[in-house]
């Protein structure tokens, strides 16, 4: 039984086309769940900031409200103070309104950082929004591609799957069974060309018996990683090397 070194070379060709195509069908579903996974990512981002946006806005706004408060008070104050009977009360209520207008500073200035942590957290906000929307696009675009693609990939991989079958069917029989123990675990890798003296596929040293067995079109079987061996294009004697 013989089989030619270019019979297996397209059979091995055969076999990266299907890994290849496996490989463009499994990385599909892989790069649209990336992509979810990033817009949810950024959506959660957008969320924390919008969360604390509105508390910095509460914070502020209730600030406001109390600096408000104290300035009304302030006002009274000084009403009173210009009513005041006795210069005993006159002096106290003059302290208050001391103590109270220099408390009024220390919250003008924690309002004045609030509004200015507002203004970044709006900014930040803007911006993380501006991200999600641009990667809910591109996931968008990922998924189109995908889907896309599915269908043709699919079929792609029927036909070969179908050349497979005929190539196989080729093979001597009586080679047939070790080889379709090695292809249904190794795929691609049930099949190595020939490089120099070595087994292309492990690199183990091969004996002349068995590069003069491949000369011959004989099948020959790696006797370290149990690839079907082939010759590489054009080579078809022993040329001594
Ligand atoms: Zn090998």
């Amino acid at each position: 039984m013989s089989v030619t070194a270019d019979a297996l070379r397209e059979l091995h060709q055969i076999h990266k086309q299907l890994t290849d195509l496996r490989g463009r069908l499994d990385r599909g579903p892989k790069q649209i769940a990336g992509s979810e996974s990033t817009v949810r990512r950024m959506q959660m981002e957008v969320e924390q900031i919008k969360e604390a946006y509105q508390k910095a806005r509460v914070s502020c706004d209730g600030k406001q409200l109390q600096l408000k408060g104290r300035e009304d008070k302030i006002d009274d104050l000084q009403n009173k103070l210009n009513l005041a009977a006795s210069n005993k009360e006159y002096q106290a209520l003059n302290d208050q309104i001391a103590a109270d207008k220099q408390a009024n500073l220390v919250l003008q200035d924690e309002i004045l950082e609030g509004m200015e942590k507002i203004d970044e957290l709006e900014a930040k906000l803007k911006a993380a929004a501006a991200s999600l929307a641009k990667s809910t696009e591109e996931g968008a675009k990922v998924k189109q591609r995908v889907e896309g693609e599915h269908a043709g990939l699919e079929s792609e991989l029927g036909r070969v799957q179908a050349e497979l079958k005929v190539a196989e069917a080729n093979l001597p029989v009586d080679i047939k069974g070790n080889y379709d123990r090695v292809a249904k675990v190794r795929g691609e890798e049930a099949l190595a060309e020939v490089d120099g003296k070595v087994c292309g596929g492990c690199y183990q040293m091969l004996t002349s018996n068995m590069m003069n067995e491949l000369y011959m079109s004989r099948p020959v079987f790696c006797k370290s990683c149990g690839a079907l061996l082939y010759l590489p294009e054009g080579r078809v004697v022993d040329d001594g090397d």
